[in-house]
């Protein structure tokens, strides 16, 4: 092995340019050139790609996004895509692809190995949503972020004394909200994976409110319905509560990656590089249990579903059931 190929690809996600390092650096360790692919597979189909050297990525590590940049390309769902692309890293002597994205990501990588290209994906979404894996690049940094800004509408909804749901993403996935929710002291967390009854979350709301509590957040995950909308059914409930909402949506994603991005990323990156040294093909790097882990693209995805943390969405129950 030579010269390998890495993309980002789907939505972009804090940690995806210390992957990228990995992958680069230790291709280097190896004695292997990388190519840096632009725009996803969009890039790879119109041969959009150059060398990276390891000055391109040394400052890139603590910078969100992609500096490889990311696209949206339906067209590679057809085969003739799918073959131009492989012809155009053929031309360019390039053996194996490292590609970092979501489940989309890793559906477009499974059609490259099924035409005879090598593959490697590495999780990169802050959704947490890979089935096998515990732990997507981007997620903690979502994470933070969420608990960040739920801190600052904590100040100013116990100055008014006011309820505020605040909206997190995730798609259809509930983990930032979970964790963000149990992190901030959340009055209620509701996530897609959990049904929720409204006359409960308004008696959790204003039992805190009894026990002493000057405001109250619930936490609400995108994949269950707007805020506006929430807050309309919990009105019809309560309605001379005074409740706000705020939809946090894109400053999730942005900002400085954090540690456990930035270490999880760079060891899935580099340990990718490995794997395609030792002739694999067709898997992904995953975290279990804090451990580097690997997992078959295709049995995974059709899994479905990804681990859902269920003990902290109880443990929450338990603690705002006053
Ligand atoms: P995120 O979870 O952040 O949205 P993602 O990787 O799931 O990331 P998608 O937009 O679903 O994001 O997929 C990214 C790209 O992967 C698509 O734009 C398309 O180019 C390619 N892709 C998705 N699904 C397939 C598929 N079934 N076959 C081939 N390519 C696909």
């Amino acid at each position: 092995m030579k010269r390998i190929a890495v993309l980002t690809s789907g939505g972009d996600a804090p940690g995806m340019n210390a992957a990228i390092r990995g992958v680069v650096d230790q291709a280097a360790h190896h004695g292997i050139e990388v190519f840096g692919v632009f725009y996803g597979y969009k890039g790879l189909v119109e041969g959009d790609f150059r060398k990276l050297t390891i000055e391109d990525c040394q400052d890139k590590i603590r910078r969100g996004g992609t500096f490889l940049y990311s696209a949206r390309y339906p067209e590679f769902k057809e085969e003739a895509y799918q073959l131009k692309a492989v012809e155009q890293m053929k031309s360019n002597e390039i053996d194996a692809l490292i590609v970092i994205g979501g489940d989309g990501t890793f559906n477009g990588a499974l059609q490259l190995q099924k035409v005879g290209f090598p593959i490697i994906g590495i999780p990169g979404t802050i959704d947490n949503d890979i089935p096998g894996t515990e732990y997507t690049i981007g997620f903690d940094t979502a994470t933070n972020v969420a608990l960040e800004e739920i801190d600052r509408i904590s100040d100013t909804a116990a100055s008014h004394n006011r309820t505020f749901v605040v909206e997190v993403m995730g798609r259809h996935a509930g983990d930032i909200a979970t964790w963000a929710g149990v992190a901030s002291g959340a009055d209620s967390i509701i996530i897609p994976e959990a049904d929720f009854d409204m006359e409960d979350v308004v008696r959790r709301v204003n039992n805190g409110r009894k026990s002493g509590k000057d405001h109250s957040i619930i936490v609400l995950a995108e994949g269950v319905m707007g805020v506006n909308e929430f807050v309309r059914n919990f009105k019809l409930v309560d309605p001379e509560h005074s409740i706000r909402g705020v939809t946090l949506a894109h400053i999730q994603r942005g900002g400085s990656p954090t540690a456990r991005d930035r270490v999880f990323a760079t060891l899935m990156g580099a340990k990718a590089v490995d794997a395609l040294l030792n002739g694999q093909n067709g898997i992904y790097m995953g975290i279990r249990g804090e451990q580097l882990a690997t997992f078959d693209i295709a049995e995974t995805l059709q899994e479905k579903s990804h681990i859902v943390r269920h003990d902290l969405y109880q443990l929450n129950l338990d603690l705002t059931d006053k």
